[in-house]
């Protein structure tokens, strides 16, 4: 049973000597339990968080235990009258090849519907995020300028699609020419905006020359700075992620942007919101009913990017803070 522990906390940005890999005996399920064989493991920011950083205030996993995280796994050995070994499931045993299940966590796939990697990402965690933050949190209005950032990523993109299918014009924020070119050809945006660029600024007031309605912010920080100014009249923003800060020890050290803030939110009437999925899991089955005949129609595309090696989850992992993935990642190890 290959395991990969957190062996010390990051001081700033993680690195691969953050984790440990181990090898465990397989473990055992007693009366009412079932064993899992993780055959999907998918990495995700808000690991980062639960390796413990300044910004966060998850509590921080301990040290020396398996990183957790959404996964699907098999049942290997059922002693749990509502699992059949060979089911599939998606459950969040995290990076380790076996797990003991009391059955609490895990919601039972069919193969047949859809691709299993999909229970990680599009019709997953990150679809179910997306979804969640459009209807829950952001009040709908027809048309009216809408922004996503991270727009090329899992959520974001999933999030602009589902803009555009409520006819808003939509500007995503990403970094470089093939995320760019990717937002534009491939995810139907109106305006795509490199914030890696050194006219980021320049860009983005360009995209916007009717200002912004709703923004839907997956990255915090300057980003949110610099889309702050372009708030209409009753502008609503929600706050899905802020992964830009996610290694930074403390606040940074700058101008202060709060006063601007409060004034627009005062004279602006602005909502900002933020939200937690964990809070949301039991609405799996209205976000499944309504987005699954959008995928299997192909109205919703999606990226998936798979290694196969168990080994390579830490450093994979670590490229989802320099923009290196498009779409979600996820280990194939079964
Ligand atoms: P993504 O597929 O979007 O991958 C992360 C992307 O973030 C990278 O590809 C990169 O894209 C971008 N990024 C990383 N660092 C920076 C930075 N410093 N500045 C700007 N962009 C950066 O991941 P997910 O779709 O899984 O997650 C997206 C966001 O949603 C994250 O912030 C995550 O924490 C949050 N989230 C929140 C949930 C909730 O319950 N509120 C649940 C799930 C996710 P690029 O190449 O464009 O830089």
């Amino acid at each position: 049973n290959r395991r990969i522990l957190l062996a010390t906390r990051p001081d700033g940005r993680a690195r691969q000597s953050d984790f440990e890999l181990v090898e465990t005996a397989i473990p055992a399920p007693k009366e009412g339990e079932v064993l899992l064989r993780n055959t999907l493991i998918s990495m995700d920011p808000y690991q980062r968080n639960l390796m413990g950083n300044g910004s966060s205030e998850l509590p921080p996993m301990e040290l020396g235990t398996p990183m957790s995280g959404p996964t699907v796994a098999i049942v290997e050995e059922s002693h749990n009258p509502d699992f059949a070994k060979g089911d599939y499931v998606q459950t969040w045993t995290g990076w380790q090849d076996y797990a003991i299940s009391d059955g609490s966590d895990l919601r039972t796939l069919d193969p047949g519907m859809a691709p299993l990697s999909t229970a990680l990402g599009v019709l997953g965690h990150t679809g179910l995020t997306a979804w969640v933050g459009m209807t829950k949190y952001l009040d709908d209005m027809p048309g009216g300028t809408f922004v996503v950032s991270a727009a090329a990523g899992s959520v974001g993109s999933m999030v602009a699609q589902m803009a555009k299918l409520r006819d808003h014009r939509v500007v995503g924020i990403a970094g470089g020419a093939r995320k760019i070119a990717y937002l534009r050809d491939e995810i139907g945006v109106d305006a795509a905006v490199d914030y890696k660029a050194d006219d980021f600024e320049a860009q983005l007031a360009r995209a916007l020359p009717d200002g912004v309605d709703r923004f839907f912010d997956n990255v915090g920080d300057y980003m949110f700075e610099a889309v702050m100014p372009h708030f209409n009249l009753n502008a609503q923003a929600v706050i899905c992620g802020t992964i830009a800060g996610y290694s930074d020890t403390g606040l940074p050290d700058r101008r202060d942007h709060l006063p601007r803030l409060l004034n627009l939110i005062l004279y602006r009437f602005i909502q900002v919101r933020g939200f937690s999925i964990l809070d949301h899991l039991d609405s799996y089955p209205a976000f499944l009913e309504e987005v699954a005949p959008w995928v299997t129609a192909g109205r919703i595309k999606y990226r998936e990017e798979f290694i196969e090696d168990f080994e390579r989850i830490p450093e994979t992992f670590l490229t989802l803070f320099e923009g290196g993935n498009t779409g979600k990642l996820i280990a194939r190890v079964g």
